[in-house]
């Protein structure tokens, strides 16, 4: 038989996912709790699946402390397809909506937006290095505001928002790459949003976290497949939801609960990366890419002297079974992405090969 080789994955998301839950679903993709058939078989509308779905949101509720004031939606299309839900539904005609860039994924998002209406830049730290997320003091804020956005962690630069801004328009926050690493409270958002790929499970499901009340002031006269009260109203089951993925994200939350929940993980977030990032600031040889006060607990972006001795650091680690650990195409660096799955062993094994590469290059 193959045998599985040894690595740690660091990639960005798609990333690592816990190897219990993989075991799971490897030991029962054949044959769903007896029902002879994979749930990937079954019917959306069948009593196998009814199970999944409802356990997948009602673990991510409580995970979360959400309250009955918000509805949990299981949705396709990705995070990149709420940044245009989110304006189609709540940025009407001569509104607008702020949003608050702290690198690529905010801009995107802004993009997106402007395509639909109205759109005032609160503050722009996107060029800013080391890179960092706007000060809470420096947001400049549209009165009446439809809402307004942000992005709680920004996955390719490292940037992390550590506290959250007061405002009277509902908050928005794409946490895609930080959803379930740390604890929230949720009522100070009007919507959350996260593509399922880095902390929940694999691609093809997007949760969203939404106040009932926005919902209902939603846009009325948009294509029923794109207005949330359609998937509020259905449950989420209003067309064939992406069934597989919400499997995984079914058996991550029960496996987050069964590490103690959202604070028992955050715990040992901070202390994974605070190991890296220690490391990093120990040497001249290694620099942070983001501001101390802003770093990611997720991603953590640094860099070499040059460019080929980062080129040549994740080739060799990459070889070493350090896998996925060369920065987003558009910046450059390094990056190591430290989801909730990432195992503890992994960051020792890059502690080691940095120390090891230092000695030999530095
Ligand atoms: N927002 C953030 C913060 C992301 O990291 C990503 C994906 N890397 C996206 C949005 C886009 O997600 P998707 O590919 O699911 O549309």
């Amino acid at each position: 038989m193959h045998q599985m080789s040894d690595i740690y994955n660091f990639n960005a998301g798609p990333a690592v996912l816990p190897k219990e839950v993989l075991r799971q679903a490897q030991e029962e993709l054949l044959d769903y709790e007896g029902s002879g058939m994979s749930i990937m078989e079954a019917s959306h509308r069948g009593a196998e699946y009814a199970a999944v779905h409802d356990e997948a949101q009602s673990n991510f509720r409580k995970l979360l402390s959400v309250s009955d004031d918000y509805a949990v939606l299981l949705l396709q299309g990705g995070a990149s397809h709420q940044f245009a839900m989110i304006p189609m539904n709540f940025l009407g005609e001569g509104q607008t909506a702020d949003y608050a860039l702290s690198g690529s994924w905010a801009k995107k998002a802004a993009a997106e937006a402007k395509s639909v209406g109205q759109v005032h830049i609160a503050a722009d730290t996107d060029k800013d290095r080391p890179t960092r997320v706007p000060s809470l003091d420096a947001l400049d804020l549209t009165d009446g505001a439809a809402y307004l956005h942000l992005t709680s962690n920004e996955t390719i630069s490292g940037a992390q928002w550590k506290a959250y801004p007061e405002c009277d328009s509902p908050l928005v926050a794409d946490m895609s790459s930080d959803v379930l690493s740390r604890t929230l409270d949720i009522s100070k958002f009007g919507i959350i949003y996260a593509g399922a790929q880095k902390n929940m499970g694999p691609a093809g499901v997007t949760t969203i976290v939404i106040r009932k009340d926005l919902v209902e002031r939603g846009a009325k006269e948009l294509p029923s497949v794109l207005r949330y009260q359609t998937h509020v109203d259905s449950d989420s089951l209003s067309n064939t939801p992406p069934c597989f993925s919400i499997y995984v994200v079914c058996l991550v939350t029960r496996w987050v609960l069964a590490k103690g929940g959202v604070s028992a993980i955050e715990k040992w977030n901070e202390e994974k990366a605070a190991a890296l990032y220690s490391a990093i600031d120990s040497t001249e040889f290694y620099s942070g890419a983001a501001d101390p006060a802003h770093r990611s607990l997720m991603n953590v972006t640094f860099n070499l002297p040059t460019p080929e001795l980062e080129a040549q650091f994740a080739k060799e680690a990459g070889d070493a079974g350090l896998k996925g650990l060369k920065g987003h195409r558009s910046v450059g660096g390094l990056r190591a992405s430290i989801y909730n799955a990432f195992p503890r062993e992994g960051i020792d094994a890059l502690l080691a090969f940095m120390a090891d590469f230092e000695k030999r290059n530095g």
